[in-house]
């Protein structure tokens, strides 16, 4: 287990709980919640699959 940061609204969370992730620029992003994930991509492009 891991702690990170959501880096939208700053909280701290578990990595295995986060709500939402993503991988942005090769490194994997963890949310608190699916509409802080949705800010983030409006000034952050999600990497392809
Ligand atoms: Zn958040």
């Amino acid at each position: 287990m891991a702690k990170v940061k959501d880096p939208v609204c700053g909280m701290t969370i578990e990595s295995t709980t986060a709500a939402a992730e993503g991988r942005y620029g090769g490194a994997t992003v963890y949310f608190c919640a699916a509409a802080c994930q949705k800010t983030y991509e409006r000034s952050h492009r999600p990497d392809p699959r």
